[in-house]
């Protein structure tokens, strides 16, 4: 019931939430099949169930219809996709036309037809379990699908006179079984609550440069595609840029290679400082970096590489005793009509080469200089 346990970390939780969606989305689909199957098993069973009371399938068919209704909207929803509501809603409205459904036909058997009462706890015992379980978020949505309808039927049973004496036999185990759902869906809830931290925290590992805690070069690749593909459908503009250390084997032979690591460490931070939140920053190779700035044409790709420039070369690193002055040389490609990634990844490549051929800390533009012959630095 989201009484205790360890909270989701704030980052993970645009995550969690599409998790728990999910998870809602399975759960309605497989509730939904479930209510109108049973919701029609009940309805046509009543001669093999015992039950001699045939003028009262109108009202039975009455209060069972919301469900019906519910659990078909459900599936329209689903299988035609055409809905766009979370699984949430169609969750409550599902549980909520339940217990509507099994509150009111213990309304009309206690008022008459009191023989059949005994059916109508077995009723009520599935279908509390079942509610229960449909609270997949916990304590809010089990307040709204159980609380609520039971409050409006204790007050609907004191304005009839009802004797409370009369009803409480009828709920203690729908209670019981209302607990055992309550304290199943915890336990699942933190199981799955727990797996899905599992399995963001390898994913973080897997995509996290471990030394700068950058992406990794693995990880920006979805990124690129993404990029890619919205710039070939809607037309926006996006840029590369490629940046890499200068001189930086010189700063591990004269200061050793934990010194080379706090540079890189400290190069990491300094240019994610100077970024916009949605660009990405991730550590192509050893001391190589690239950057991909969404909905940025060249001339503002420019003025972002010129910042990262200045973002190293304005203050020294202080690596224990030593100030190293580290500066960086960064090349700029900006996509254009039939490029695929490695096109431009290729470009910027050719202008980062160019960058370091005219002596280091600066910014070259891809298309804006001289043809340079293939790279390797
Ligand atoms: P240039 O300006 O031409 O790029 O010169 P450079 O010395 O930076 O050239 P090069 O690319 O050949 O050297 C890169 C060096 O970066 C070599 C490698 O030892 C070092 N390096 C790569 N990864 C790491 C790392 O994780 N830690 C440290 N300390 N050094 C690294
Ligand atoms: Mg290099
Ligand atoms: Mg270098």
């Amino acid at each position: 019931m989201k009484l205790s346990g360890p909270a989701i970390p704030e980052k993970w939780q645009p995550a969690y939430e599409a998790h728990l969606q999910a998870l809602e989305s399975k759960v309605a689909v497989v509730a939904a099949w479930l209510l109108l199957i049973t919701v029609f098993i009940y309805q046509f069973s009543h001669p093999l169930r015992n039950i001699h009371s045939s003028d009262l399938l109108g009202f039975e068919f009455l209060f069972r219809s919301p469900v019906i209704l519910a659990s078909i909207v459900t599936l329209l929803g689903h299988y035609s996709g055409s809905f766009r509501w979370p699984s949430r809603y169609f969750l409550r409205a599902m549980g909520l036309s339940v217990m509507a459904m099994i509150l009111s036909m213990l309304m009309l058997y206690l008022t008459s037809n009191s023989a059949g009462l005994y059916q109508i706890s077995n009723g009520l015992v599935i279908s509390f379990f079942g509610v229960s379980v449909l609270a997949v978020r916990g304590l809010r949505e089990w307040i709204l699908l159980f609380l609520l309808p039971l409050g409006l039927f204790a007050i609907a049973a004191v304005s009839l006179g009802i004797a409370f004496t009369d009803v409480l036999p009828l709920f203690f185990d729908p209670l019981v079984m209302m607990v055992i759902g309550i304290i199943v869906m915890e336990a699942l809830r933190r199981v799955l609550t727990s797996e899905f931290e599992a399995r963001q925290t390898l994913g973080e590992m897997a995509a996290t440069d471990q030394l700068t805690g950058l992406l990794n070069r693995r990880a920006i690749w979805p990124l690129l595609n993404h990029e890619l593909q919205h710039a070939q459908r809607a037309g926006t503009p996006f840029s590369l840029i490629l940046g890499d250390l200068d001189l930086f084997k010189k700063v591990n032979d004269t200061y050793g290679h934990d010194a080379g690591d706090l540079v890189l460490q400290e190069t990491a931070r300094r240019l994610e400082g100077a970024l916009r939140r949605q660009d990405a920053l991730c550590r192509w190779g050893g001391e190589e970096l690239l950057i991909l700035l969404p909905d940025t044409d060249s001339t503002g790709a420019l003025e972002a590489a010129e910042k990262l420039r200045a973002s190293m070369a304005d203050s020294a690193i202080t690596a224990g005793d030593h100030r190293i002055h580290q500066t960086i040389s960064l090349g700029v490609a900006s996509f254009q009509h039939g490029d695929d990634i490695d096109a431009v990844v290729s470009r910027a490549d050719e202008a980062l080469y160019r960058a370091k051929h005219k002596g280091r800390n600066r910014v070259e533009v891809a298309g804006s200089g001289n043809a340079m012959p293939p790279v390797s630095y």
